[in-house]
């Protein structure tokens, strides 16, 4: 989870070529410019499981979203836009079990025609005019693993309590102790100690833990 923003998003768009070679299996999100009306045509998706499996990125496996696309065409570019709500399941940075991360965002896209593909930028893409559609399934799946913040957790008090309390044995509390830390205190001291992680071995041991347990 040290990725920084740019990174990220470096990796996700290189997957777009990717993509692209195998937009067969999308066929649904290919929105064909060339025969697109001048003014605004809207196309609607539901993202769900099927989606994700099938496009088959490393952030985000489960979910259901809706995806509004608006597409206004002028004499020289068509301005995509995009509203992107719903809920997907992502693993908690905290505890990694599964957890419902909403994601609201709005999306802005320029398509150009003109030679060959490229990208002049995270917001302008220029497609082949004889290929005449633009395939968005990449983009919308992009747009949502960057709506995630890099850290979501649980709200308080509903991360895994099997990982909570194998970390609290790595902690070595006095057998007495038993019951029961209130959560609360548990919670605490992880967030504390995942910040502060550097080399303390109690953290390597509880990475390998969350390893088998996937
Ligand atoms: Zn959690």
């Amino acid at each position: 989870m040290d990725k920084t923003d740019g990174v990220k998003k470096k990796s996700l768009s290189s997957r777009r070529f990717i993509l692209r070679k195998n937009v067969a299996k999308f066929s649904l999100y290919n929105i064909p410019l060339k025969t697109l009306p001048l003014g605004t045509s809207t196309f609607e998706y539901v993202l769900d499981r099927k989606f994700f499996e099938a496009i088959d990125g490393e952030e985000v496996r489960k979910g259901n979203v809706s995806v509004t696309v608006n597409v206004k065409r002028t004499s020289s570019m068509f301005e995509f836009n995009f509203d992107v709500n719903g809920v997907v399941q992502v693993p908690c940075t905290r505890c990694l079990d599964d957890m419902n991360q909403e994601i609201n965002t709005r999306n802005r896209l320029v398509v150009k025609f003109g030679k060959e593909y490229s990208e002049e930028s995270d917001e302008i893409v220029i497609i082949p005019e004889e290929e005449g559609a633009i395939n968005i399934a990449w983009f919308l799946y992009e747009f949502i693993a960057l709506a995630i913040p890099i850290k979501h957790v649980h709200p308080a008090g509903e991360c895994n309590r099997v990982v909570s309390s194998k970390f609290r044995k790595h902690r070595a509390v006095s057998p007495d102790d038993e019951e029961e830390d209130d959560e609360e205190t548990i919670e605490e001291d992880f967030v504390n100690e995942e910040e502060s992680q550097s080399h303390d071995p109690r953290w390597d041991a509880l990475k390998g833990l969350d390893l088998e347990e996937n």
